[in-house]
């Protein structure tokens, strides 16, 4: 039942982070059987010594694990269930771990109609961006049956350096959704800092220098700020559209759950108006662009 070299492992989705993910997986001897709608990112992956495939269920087809890693749950559902979809090709008994930042209540339903055809879910998603997805680091939260992801460890010890069992199925994309929440509010507050202290004739940088030997430290103040916002290169590999899904997620798990949290739901409703602002093509780190144009007025909760 363990993944060994020998039999090939379907990956599905290979953008930004999937394509390094599975490249890590091919470096490690899997052998990797990908698909994606882009062509380039199926040339590429071959670049990379993987099998590029022009479906998900081709990927599958000699598969027992299947890895997802696409925009969200409702693809994920569709590229697993729907038609061409990948557990169409699988047997009973297979595993599919869906490393996407999916919303955990569709991801217990997903659960549930795969375990009518006997196959495992395990949700995994990760943190750490595209940098620790290419060095192989990445911070993996699972849930799910513990023993689908003692099957699952040795691909997810290719691609992370962290992994932590979180419990039942949706647990996972549940700690992650909270994550982003955490970590984009903090992302907020050192942008809104940034322009506040500007306007009082402070060297952003000097900031930047000061919070990170300080108690204001964030993950944005040390690895954001200065690399893509101060820089202006505003190139993280992590799009706004995906962090304001992310943000989303967590607002309704909060109104699901009868949690009230108005500063999930004020940074979820900031993040929708700036994706909707500046666009598909826009990186999360153009946040700072999107609150300077307000005026650098700090945002409730955000
Ligand atoms: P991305 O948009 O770069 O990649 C998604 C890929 O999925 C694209 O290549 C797209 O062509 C492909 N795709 C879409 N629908 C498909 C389908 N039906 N079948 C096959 N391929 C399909 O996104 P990303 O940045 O790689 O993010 C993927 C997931 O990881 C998201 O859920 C995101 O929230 C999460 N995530 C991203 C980061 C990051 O830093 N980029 C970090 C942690 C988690």
């Amino acid at each position: 039942m363990d993944p060994s070299a020998q039999e090939p492992v379907a990956f599905i989705g290979l953008g930004m982070m999937g394509l390094p993910m599975a490249s890590r997986l091919v470096a490690a001897g899997f052998s990797v059987h990908g698909s994606d709608l882009s062509e380039q990112a199926l040339a590429v992956f071959a670049a990379a010594g993987g099998i590029g495939c022009t479906s998900a269920r081709k990927a599958a087809e000699e598969a027992s694990i299947v890895i997802t890693m696409l925009p969200n749950g409702a693809i994920v559902r569709d590229a697993l269930l729907g038609s061409g979809g990948a557990a169409l090709a699988l047997s009973p008994g297979s595993l599919v771990i869906d490393m996407s930042s999916s919303a955990p209540m569709e991801t217990r339903r997903l659960a549930e109609n795969l375990s009518v055809r006997n196959i495992s879910l395990v949700d995994a998603p990760v943190s750490g961006g595209v940098k620790r997805a290419i060095s192989g680091t990445l911070a993996i939260m699972a849930g799910g049956d513990p023993v689908q992801i003692e099957r699952a460890r040795p691909l997810l010890a290719a691609m992370g350096s962290t992994i932590i069992h979180t419990g039942e199925p949706g647990s996972g994309h549940a700690v992650k959704a909270l994550n982003n929440y955490v970590s984009a509010a903090g992302l907020v507050a050192a942008c809104e800092a940034v322009l506040i202290a500007e306007k009082f004739g402070v060297d952003p940088n000097v900031l930047v220098d000061v919070l990170n030997v300080s108690t204001g430290k964030n993950n944005s103040t040390e690895l954001k700020l200065k690399p893509f916002i101060l820089s202006g290169s505003f190139a993280s590999g992590f799009s706004m559209a995906l962090m304001a899904k992310d943000l989303r997620t967590a607002a309704d798990l909060s109104e699901q759950l009868g949690v009230d949290a108005k500063g999930a739901q004020n940074a979820a409703a900031l993040w929708a108006e700036a994706a909707a602002t500046l666009g598909k093509a826009a990186d999360h780190t153009e946040i700072h662009r999107f609150v300077a144009a307000r005026g650098g007025k700090p945002e409730k909760g955000g």
